[in-house]
Order: C-alpha cells, then structure tokens, then sequence
C-alpha cells in the first residue's frame, strides 16, 4: 500500500511505501540511549525539512548537554558490561544480522534518506543500500581478525612480550547529512567490530535515517548502551560530545572549519579523533583520454549528490588542444541533466539540503562571476518548472577559471565545476598539489606510464586513474593535509578504534 505526496516538476505524484508514512506519522523520533526511546530532558525538538519541497517532515527531540551526558554514561556501562564479554564471533553475527535487516528495509531507509535530504532515488532504490550492507559485512569479517603480535624481545629469553588489541572505548560519532545512511553505517560498524561503544549524532538536517536504524538495531536485541543515537544541533549536543570526559575517541565526518573546532574542543581531553573533512579535489583530463568516459564521468564526479560530496572533483584541469571541446562537453552534460525531486526514479540531480546550503552555493556563482570566470552552464537557482518551493541549483560549469579564484579554491559543495586550462604535466601537477585539502584525484590518460607517475606525485588520500570517486569497503579512504586525521574502510579503518596494549610476562627463575 503507497500514499501519493507532493507534486514533481512533471506534475507526476510521488507514492511513499507505505512503513515510510508509517515512521513519518508514527515512528520514534526521540533519543535512543540506553536501549531506550527517551525524550530530551528540556523536552526540545526541533523540524526536519524535505529540501525539494521546503516541507516539514517531522518534529525531531533534540539534545542537549544533560543528554549527551546520559547517553555517554549508558555508552560507558555497555562497555563496561556484558558486551566486553561477547565474542567476536558472536559480534560478527550480530553485524551480519543488522547488514539483513538494512538491506530488508532497504527502501524504506533509501526514501527516508531521499525525503530527509533529497539524493535521487534512482531507478533502483535498494542499490545504494546494497553497497552500505557491504560495507558491515566487510568490516564484521574484521571482528574475528583483529589481535596483537607476538614480539621477540632482548631481555632474555624466558621473558615474553606480546601486544593486544582493545576497543578505544566510547565513541562520539558526529556525521553530516550528505549520505545519512553510509555516514552512520560507516562509523556503526567499525565500533562494533572492534568492541567500542558509541553515541551516534547525525546531522540536524538529516536525523530520520538514524533513528530508523537505531530501531533496527533494538529489534536486534543489541545490548542496551552499544549504540545510543541522540540527534540534534552541532553548536549544543555536538559540543557537548566532543567536549565530554567519558568520551575516548571522536569520529568526525564534516567540513573542514568544524573538524578544526572538534580538534580544539577534543584538546581538553586529549581525546583522539578521527577527521573525515573535505576537500577541493582536482580532475585531469590529458589530450589523449577517451573523452566520451571522461567527460561524463569528470561531470558526474562532481554534479552527482548535487556536488554534496566531501571528494567532489571540483577542480577539472584539461589539457590545452581539447579544453573547448571538454568544456563544451561538460556545459552539454550539465544542461542534460533532470533536476528535481529526489524521489522521482528519472532525476538525476536532486536539490542541495537546506536554504543555508542553497545561500552558500548561489553566493559562490555570484562570486564566480564577479571574479570572472565564464558561466558556460547553469549559474542559477531553479526555480521554474514547479521547482520554485525546493532548494534546486542548476548544476554549472565555470569555465575559465583561474587557481587564484575563490570559487577554485575553496569549498562549496554544490553542483559547481571549475574547468580550468594546463599546458604540461610538471605545471599540472604542481596547480594540483596547491590546495590546503587533499582528498580525492583524479587521472585520465591512455598512457599508462604517465598515470603512475601522476598517481604517485599527487598527494590526495585516493587517486583515481579513468575513473573518479570508486569507493570499496576494502579500501582506505580518507585525506592528507586538511581534508583528514586518519582512515575509513579497509583494514586501516579499524586502526583508530582500537588501542595496543604491550604485555610482558617475566618469567626468569
Ligand atoms: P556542514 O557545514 O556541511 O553542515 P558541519 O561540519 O558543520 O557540516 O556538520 C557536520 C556535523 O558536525 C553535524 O552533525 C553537525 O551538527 C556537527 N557539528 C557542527 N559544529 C560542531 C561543533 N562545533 N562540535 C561538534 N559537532 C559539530
């Protein structure tokens, strides 16, 4: 059973599953802590928009201090409880069980996710959940893989020295909105591979996808504590968090200004902290690329989740002989491209996520322009066609850009490429590498010899050769210099959850 909502671009109506109005109408949007729905003890809430409609979705409890401490505290006796005690077998099955049931409740977490922050549905919503289930089902295999070494020492022979591995302890998760779903799953599987503990605080304009999981996780009878979910605004329950004695680790997937406010607030303590922030990637294009990939690819690398992506290739260098042909290929993408509500199967570009979002983008075309780059497409808001009331960006195309400009250094996670000229490799690289982040990057060539040197000279956290923003639950992510502290996936992406202890048994007569 469906019920239709809103109305599209094409006039066409949009049916909800019908567990979707269900959570919508009815659903807990409390704070999970302790294995329970509990109102904020201010009794606060706060609405959740659906940015292509500028429509409320629901009142969500919002946290504040008190909160946070109680959540922490029921983080720190779960760790302290009979979770410590659970096998990492036992851990894995759990992970494997809840990788299910996301999958099983696919579509309804892929519409709230859409409703709460507009990414397209696309022609198959169970798509993007696959991937993240992968993901726990990756990181689970971990949980029994995970030991110290046996070391060999000089002090003698009858003295032995090993290492093992622990859970760092209680985790604050801070997670932004531009991916609810694999943000959050992302930072809930490590902590349970690894025996951590968590309070998970999603992105005030994007909490329905995390609550959602989090009754998830109570139907899987997970010991009260593991993992408590507390929404709300990053200037109160965030700071609360980070700032929180009884918190050991945070893990921070956001902007790069808020990552630098974590690590002073987390400078107290001395809590570590894990930064996942972002970026302003370069793409180059070299003459001898296969421009029928690369063109679409380099656009969609930085047009798809509306530029809301911290690896965006932003910055696209094209060599000289075709930069008119891939500009012009670029603009023609760009103004083929279907905006409009996410939840309609057809779009392909859905709106930015909030009118400060919307703000902060269009004030960087109107910077574009005064700095002087050439708008060859986009450079707008949308608001024709019925799309008046949602928060659209055309997707745009800055052509003739230069490094020194604002809008190709800085930012803006929006639907936004600077296209910019370069004559050789040395000079190429060298623009490349002058960036403050160092996230993603991006090569296309035919030749092979030339895309190994680019890959090793380019200091970003990935490199992808005629390819942009592949992502795998096997391999490290993150960022060097001020895109990050550390790694996500991968075997490296459990290393900040875990401390070495070293142990030495002396056992000289
Ligand atoms: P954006 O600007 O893209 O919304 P932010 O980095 O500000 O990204 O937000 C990412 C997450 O960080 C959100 O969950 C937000 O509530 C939280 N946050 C924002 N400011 C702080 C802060 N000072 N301390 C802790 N968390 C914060």
């Amino acid at each position: 059973m469906s019920n239709a909502v809103g109305d599209l671009a094409t006039g066409a109506a949009v049916l909800l599953p019908s567990a979707v109005e269900t959570f919508l109408r009815r659903g807990e949007k409390r704070l999970f802590v302790d294995g329970d729905w509990v109102d904020p003890v201010a009794g606060a809430t706060f609405a959740t928009v659906n940015p292509s409609t500028g429509e409320v979705l629901a009142d969500v409890a919002r946290a504040g201090a008190e909160d946070v401490d109680v959540a922490v505290r029921a983080a720190r006796g779960a760790l302290d409880g009979p979770w410590s005690n659970m096998s990492p077998a036992a851990r894995q099955r759990l992970m494997w069980r809840f990788a299910d049931a996301v999958v099983a409740h696919g579509e309804e977490l892929r519409h709230l996710e859409v409703l709460d922050m507009g990414s397209p549905i696309g022609p198959d919503p169970r798509a993007r959940v696959e991937s993240c289930a992968e993901t726990m089902r990756y990181v689970a295999g971990w949980a029994t893989k995970l030991h110290g070494d046996t070391i060999p020492n000089s002090i003698g022979p009858d003295v032995f020295s090993c290492t093992m591995r622990e859970p760092v302890g209680v985790v604050a998760a801070i997670v932004p909105w531009n991916g609810p779903l694999s943000n959050a799953l992302w930072k809930i599987a490590p902590v349970l591979a690894t025996g951590c503990t968590m309070v998970l605080k999603p992105a005030e304009q994007a909490p329905l996808v995390s609550l959602r999981l989090a009754q998830l996780l109570a139907d899987l009878e997970l010991p009260p504590g593991v993992v408590n979910v507390v929404n709300g605004f990053g200037e109160s329950a965030g700071v609360a968090l980070v700032e929180h004695r009884g918190v050991d680790k945070v893990a921070f997937t956001g902007s790069t200004a808020t990552g630098q406010a974590i690590v002073r607030a987390a400078a107290g303590n001395l809590t570590r902290v894990g930064l996942e922030l972002g970026g302003k990637s370069p793409d180059i294009i070299f003459a001898d690329a296969d421009l029928d990939r690369a063109v679409p690819a380099a656009a969609m690398g930085v047009f798809g989740n509306s530029g809301q992506n911290c690896c965006a290739g932003s910055r696209i260098y094209v060599e000289r002989p075709v930069y008119e042909q891939v500009v012009d290929g670029i603009s023609r993408f760009a103004r083929s491209l279907r905006v409009g509500d996410g939840l309609d199967p057809e779009t392909q570009i859905g709106p930015v996520v909030s009118t400060e979002q919307l703000d902060r983008v269009t004030g960087y075309l109107r910077l574009g322009r005064e700095e002087g780059a050439r708008v060859a497409a986009g450079g707008t808001r949308l608001t024709d066609d019925g799309l008046g009331r949602g928060f659209f960006v055309a997707p745009t195309v800055l052509a003739d850009a230069d490094d020194r400009m604002r809008v190709a250094r800085e930012e803006i996670f929006g639907p936004v490429a600077c296209v910019l000229p370069f004559d050789d490799v040395d000079e190429v690289l060298r623009r490349a590498n002058d960036s403050e982040f160092g996230l993603g990057s991006g090569v296309w060539t035919r030749d092979v010899g030339r895309a190994h040197r680019l890959a090793r000279r380019l200091r970003a956290g990935s490199v992808w050769v005629n390819s942009y923003m592949l992502l795998d639950p096997a391999v490290p992510f993150g960022g060097y210099r001020m895109s990050g502290w550390g790694r996500e996936n991968g075997r490296a992406g459990l290393d900040g959850y875990l401390e070495s202890k070293s142990i030495f048994i002396d056992g000289r007569p």
